[in-house]
C-alpha cells in the first residue's frame, strides 16, 4: 500500500474495525511559515479517505490576517461540501488546545501570545473548530493512519526549521497536564547555549535546525548538504554528524522516559531518508546503554506532506466525538 502517492488517496484502516456511525467529512488546515496545506478527509468505519488536498502561500502580517486566511480556505472547502461536520487547524508553535489560545509562533508574523485563535476561526466560519500544534497533528495522523499505525507508543518527530514532536499511545495523543507533552525540541541540551525562540537557552532546536545544518556545511540548502556529503565533502559530512549527534541525545532522553515502539520522523530534513535515519538510530543505540539490544525503531513518516492537515482533520473529528470510527486497535 503506497500512502505517499500524489493526489487524493485512500487510507485503508479496515483491520479490527468496530461498527460505527456512517461517513462524515472534516476539513483539516495545516498552517506553516511558508505554506498553508488543506485537506477534506472522509471518515467512516474502517475507512479514511483524503477527498481533496491543496496548498497556497501563507499571507498577511498579523495573527488576524493568518486566521482570516485559514477561515477563508476552510469556508470554501466546507461550502463545496455541505456535509462537512467540523474543521481542525494546526499552527507551528505553542498552542493551548483546551482553551484554543496560542503562545509564541516563531515562524509566523505578528504577536501571537494570548490570541483566541480557535474562537476567531469558529466565529468567522460558523463551523465547529478544533486547534492543535502542527507536530502533534503530524504525530496523531502518523500514529493512527501512517508509519506508526498499530504500534503502542509512538513519538513523532518533525525536522525542519526547528524540531517538533508529539507522543501517541494506541493512536491517541498524550498531551500531559497542560497540553505541552511532546515538545522534545525544547529539551535543554546546552544551558549556556544560544537563545531559543521559546525564551530559554540551548534548546535542542537551537542546534538541530536547517539553518545550522546548512551554515556549518557552508552551503545554501539542506538538499545540497546531503548531496555534497554523499560526494565526500568533509564539511558537509561533519555538519550532518553534528546534527545527528544532538538529535540523538534528545531522542535518547525521550527513550529513557517513554521507551516508545518507534520514532516516526517527518518534515523537510527527513526527506534525506536513510542518510539521516540510519546514523541517527546508531547514535541513539550507542546512548541507550540500559536497553540493549535496542528495540526502538526509527521510521520515516508515511503520509507525505499533508500529514499535518490530516491530523488537524482527525482532531476535528475527535472534538465532535467521532474519533471512535477510526480506532486502530482491537484490544
Ligand atoms: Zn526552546
Amino acid at each position: 500500500m503506497d500512502l505517499i502517492e500524489d493526489g487524493p488517496h485512500r487510507l485503508d484502516v479496515s483491520e479490527h474495525m468496530p461498527a460505527g456511525p456512517p461517513s462524515r467529512r472534516y476539513v483539516g488546515v495545516d498552517v506553516g511559515g511558508t505554506n498553508i496545506k488543506s485537506v477534506v478527509l472522509e471518515m467512516a468505519p474502517g475507512r479514511a479517505e483524503v477527498l481533496r488536498q491543496d496548498q497556497c502561500p501563507t499571507e498577511g502580517d498579523t495573527p488576524a490576517d493568518v486566521l482570516a486566511q485559514v477561515a477563508t480556505i476552510a469556508s470554501s472547502l466546507a461550502a463545496a461540501d455541505p456535509s462537512t461536520s467540523a474543521l481542525g487547524f494546526s499552527l507551528p508553535g505553542a498552542v493551548d488546545r483546551r482553551r484554543g489560545v496560542t503562545g509564541v509562533m516563531p515562524n509566523l508574523p505578528g504577536a501571537w501570545p494570548g490570541t483566541r485563535a480557535r474562537a476567531a476561526v469558529e466565529d468567522l466560519t460558523g463551523i465547529p473548530t478544533a486547534l492543535i500544534n502542527d507536530a502533534r497533528a503530524f504525530t496523531l495522523a502518523e500514529s493512527r493512519l501512517g508509519a506508526g499505525r498499530g504500534l503502542e507508543v509512538v513519538v513523532g518527530v518533525t525536522l525542519g526549521t526547528g524540531v517538533g514532536g508529539g507522543i501517541a499511545r494506541a493512536g491517541t495523543l498524550f498531551e500531559g497536564a497542560s497540553g505541552f507533552a511532546g515538545e522534545l525540541g525544547h529539551q535543554i541540551l546546552y544551558p549556556d547555549g544560544e537563545l531559543c525562540g521559546c525564551g530559554n537557552r540551548g534548546c535542542v532546536e537551537t542546534v538541530v535546525n536547517s539553518r545550522t545544518l546548512t551554515e556549518r556545511a557552508g552551503l545554501r540548502t539542506v538538499k545540497e548538504v546531503f548531496a555534497e556529503a554523499a560526494a565526500g565533502n568533509a564539511r558537509a559530512v561533519a555538519s550532518i554528524a553534528g546534527y545527528v549527534d544532538n538529535l540523538a541525545i534528545a531522542l535518547a532522553n525521550v527513550h529513557a522516559l517513554l521507551c516508545p515502539d518507534a520514532f516516526v520522523v517527518g518534515g523537510g530534513i527527513a526527506e534525506a531518508g536513510a542518510e539521516l535515519l540510519v546514523p541517527l538510530l546508531e547514535r541513539i543505540r550507542a546512548l541507550t546503554t540500559f536497553d540493549q539490544p535496542l528495540n526502538v525503531q526509527v521510521r520515516s513518516a508515511a503520509l507525505g506532506p499533508y500529514s499535518g492537515a490530516i491530523g488537524a482533520a482527525l482532531i476535528a473529528a475527535e472534538r465532535e466525538g467521532h474519533e471512535e470510527c477510526l480506532a486502530v486497535r482491537s484490544d
